[in-house]
């Protein structure tokens, strides 16, 4: 058997939001090994991904944004399968420290992002047989700690909007999951307090943060073929976090 016969996203046209760096980054370099024509986009400039990567720039938050990408990836390409809604932020406010804008920029990006996703790219899975979404959600999308009460919301929001999603597109071969990361060790959560990090850590079962490919695994998963008959579902994969 040829080399290429065992990559897991041989033919298959993959989106990845939110992909400069961290979790999304490895989503998309793991694809992209595993034969997938990735997609990788993020609100910023290009940050040192492979030249085999086709960077484009997407704010999540941007309607226009959204229509210009998948209308371009559609005109390339022909089709596209795969969409990772991986793009997120996250603030600390408690609900009575929130202010609208922070509370708005959060909800934008980890609640309105998906769905504007989603939106987009529904139609041309629909003509094209099907595909496979992937929002990614958090612990802290059924679970609490103090604060970060927009991030709660929308991370809540985003299982919710998944299992809707599911059972809305299930006929026509659309697969909608959520990937619920524990604590992975990315940019992001090397910019949060010590004590915070140290906390979660302290409380994960398998007693480590994750590695971002740890999630790219799951990605991985969810995007292949062998997910077939996986929809409406929460891919946890946090230490054992959730467990407790
Ligand atoms: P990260 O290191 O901060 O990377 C986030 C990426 O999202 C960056 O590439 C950033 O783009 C992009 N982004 C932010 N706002 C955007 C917007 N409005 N439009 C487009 N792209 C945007 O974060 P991460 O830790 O990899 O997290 C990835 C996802 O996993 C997030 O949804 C996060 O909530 C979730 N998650 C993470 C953890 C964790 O422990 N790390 C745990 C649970 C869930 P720029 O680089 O251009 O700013």
């Amino acid at each position: 058997m040829n080399e290429s016969a065992n990559r897991r996203l041989m033919g298959k046209v993959a989106l990845v939001t939110g992909a400069g760096r961290g979790i999304g980054r490895a989503i998309a370099e793991m694809f992209e090994r595993e034969g997938a024509t990735v997609i990788a986009t993020a609100r910023g400039a290009a940050h040192n991904l492979g030249p085999a990567v086709n960077y484009q720039q997407l704010d999540v938050a941007s309607e226009a944004g959204w229509q210009s990408v998948v209308a371009g990836v559609v005109a390339s390409h022909g089709r596209l399968d795969v969409l990772v809604n991986n793009a997120g932020i996250i603030g600390y406010e408690a609900p009575h420290e929130l202010t609208l804008d922070s509370w708005n920029d959060v909800v934008a990006t980890n609640q309105t992002g998906v769905w504007l996703g989603m939106r987009e790219v529904i139609p041309s899975m629909q003509s094209g047989g099907g595909g496979s979404i992937i929002n990614v959600s958090s612990i802290w999308g059924s679970v609490a700690v103090a604060g970060a009460h927009a991030y709660h919301a929308s991370k809540g929001a985003v299982l919710n909007m998944s299992k809707n999603a599911a059972i809305t597109y299930a006929q026509n071969n659309i697969r909608v999951n959520s990937l619920v990361p524990g604590f992975i060790e990315t940019p992001l959560t090397d910019g949060q307090a010590d004590e915070i990090n140290k906390a979660v850590i302290a409380n994960t079962p398998l007693g480590r943060a994750g590695a971002t490919d740890e999630i790219a695994y799951g990605a991985l998963f969810l995007a292949s073929d062998e997910s077939s008959f996986v929809t409406g579902a929460e891919l946890v994969i946090d230490g054992g976090y959730l467990a407790q």
